[in-house]
């Protein structure tokens, strides 16, 4: 896979997963690359659920040199109608994993790192570049930096200097590179220093979640839920339930978690008080992180979840749940993602944050990991790299946005979302036939297997 590129040298910014997964292509494509995380190697979970989409497994097959299986597949989304009425939403399959998992995997195969989820790291080849992963470094600042002039051709370069700040000592340092890739987030740095117009905006709704051990579940209930990802939805609100891995990847039945979501329509006031840390009365934005949730807040949620009634499966989770957690839903839809004449790129959450329905930010991730790796490796131009990017992450973010408010709004609010959808559908399959290139949505290419279980 190594390319024919001299080799560079690329600092990433952000070694979650579409850090980890731009930086695994690079490495793997002969180039050094350091990966800067603020946070450290052990990271809390949000304990949910990381769908793989077509790209993901286009990704991994290219780029993963792990062998084990470590997703647990789901053959469609079915409704729940009552209390244990099953009716197909749509067929599919889905590969579902979880964020450890995916994140150990990914720092095994790009800085060998040991873990209980990864504890044997696969081999370098002779063609990969160097892969070091820096923790608790925080990026402060990039700039542009002109070379002297190039001894053999006699040209100015320009690399970029980054400003980092180690957050245990407190010194800050800069390193040089040929290009930075942004790959820091919903609230990225890179994104708010060159598009600081894009906000990460709330859509009315959030979600009350937790996850419960299978084997802690009713035969029943556990049957129910088996393969498919199970939604039951109600006048404007809805919960989903799907399996994911369990500790340290484990997929043994029982083993595993059942993922449990219920999203209601809050006005921004109320989160003022739902959002209030339960220990130290802080406001939260985004998440109210397990242990942190209010006693009370959690009480009020478990009578409404009583006096629905919520369907008696989904009741059961609910009330299994031992460390619930708050997801405030939001989004956003950056317009650019290649500055400073392509030496900075940005990829991941940090170009669209997707609503949760449609489980794409992994395969956004993957997506744009593989389109970067053909931008450096000289298969692409830089305008190319980002038109399919962007592309890419307006057709998935309007997707969520229908999806969310099919769930969430009224009928003529999805329907709208719906008409935008499917035009930018429209756009999307002139413009790859018009490029030669295969249309950028992939949902079609999902199969539907039998399972020798049904
Ligand atoms: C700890 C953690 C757990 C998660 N769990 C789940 C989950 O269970 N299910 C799910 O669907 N999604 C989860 N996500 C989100 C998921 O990773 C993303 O939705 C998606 O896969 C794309 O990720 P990303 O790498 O673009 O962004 P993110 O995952 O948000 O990662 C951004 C990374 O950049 C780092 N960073 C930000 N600013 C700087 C800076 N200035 N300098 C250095 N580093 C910086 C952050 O610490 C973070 O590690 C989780 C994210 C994190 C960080």
């Amino acid at each position: 896979m190594a390319s024919s590129q001299p080799p560079l040298n690329i600092v990433v910014i952000g070694g979650s997963l579409a850090g980890l997964m731009t930086a695994v292509a690079l490495k793997q494509s002969g180039h050094n690359v350091t990966v800067i995380e603020k946070e450290d190697n052990e990271r809390e979970s949000h304990m949910a659920g990381v769908c793989l989409g077509p790209d993901a497994v286009e990704y991994l097959e290219k780029y993963d040199r792990i062998e084990s299986i470590f997703s647990h597949q789901s053959r469609r989304i079915q409704a729940l109608v009552g209390n244990d009425k099953l009716k197909t939403f749509v067929n599919g399959r889905r590969e579902i994993t979880n964020w450890d998992t995916m994140y150990y995997r990914l720092r095994s195969n790009f800085d060998g790192y040991a873990s209980d989820t990864c504890p044997i790291s696969p081999s370098n080849t002779p063609e990969d570049g160097q892969g070091v992963y820096h923790t608790q470094r925080e990026v402060l600042d990039i700039q542009p930096e002109i070379q002297p002039d190039d001894e053999d051709s006699g040209e100015k370069k320009t690399r970029m200097s980054v400003t980092m700040l180690d957050r245990k000592s407190g010194h800050k340092a800069n390193i040089q590179a040929d290009l930075v890739v942004g790959a820091d987030g919903p609230d990225s740095f890179v994104r708010n220093k060159y598009q600081s117009h894009v906000e990460r905006k709330y859509v009315g709704y959030i979600a009350w979640r937790g996850t419960v051990l299978e084997s802690e579940a009713s035969e029943e209930t556990r049957h129910l839920f088996r393969r498919s990802v199970t939604v039951f939805m109600m006048d404007k609100q809805h919960c989903i339930v799907y399996t994911i891995p369990g500790k340290n990847g484990s997929l043994q039945p029982g083993d595993r978690y059942l993922n449990f979501l219920w999203y209601t329509n809050e006005t921004e006031e109320s989160l003022n008080e739902i959002l209030k840390d339960g220990l130290d009365g802080h406001r939260h934005h985004n998440i109210v992180p397990s242990g942190r949730v209010r006693q009370d807040i959690w009480a009020e949620r478990t009578k409404q979840a009583e006096a629905l009634p919520l369907s008696k499966p989904m009741l059961e989770i609910f009330l299994k749940i031992k460390r619930p957690f708050i997801q405030v839903i939001t989004d956003f839809c950056s317009h650019q993602a290649a500055f400073e004449d392509g030496k900075v790129l940005l990829v991941g959450d940090g170009v669209s944050l997707f609503r949760p329905h449609t489980a794409f930010s992994g395969t956004q991730a993957a997506f744009h990991a593989l389109c970067t790796a053909d931008f450096v490796n000289g298969k692409v131009t830089r305008q190319q790299w980002e038109s399919k990017v962007l592309r890419y992450s307006r057709l998935h973010y309007l997707q969520s946005n229908w999806y969310g408010d099919f769930y969430q709004s009224s009928m003529l609010t999805a329907l709208v979302a719906a008409v935008r959808y499917w035009t930018m559908c429209g756009v999307d399959r002139v413009l790859s036939w018009w490029s030669g290139d295969a249309p950028l949505l992939r949902t079609g290419t999902f199969k539907v297997e039998e399972y020798d279980d049904e």
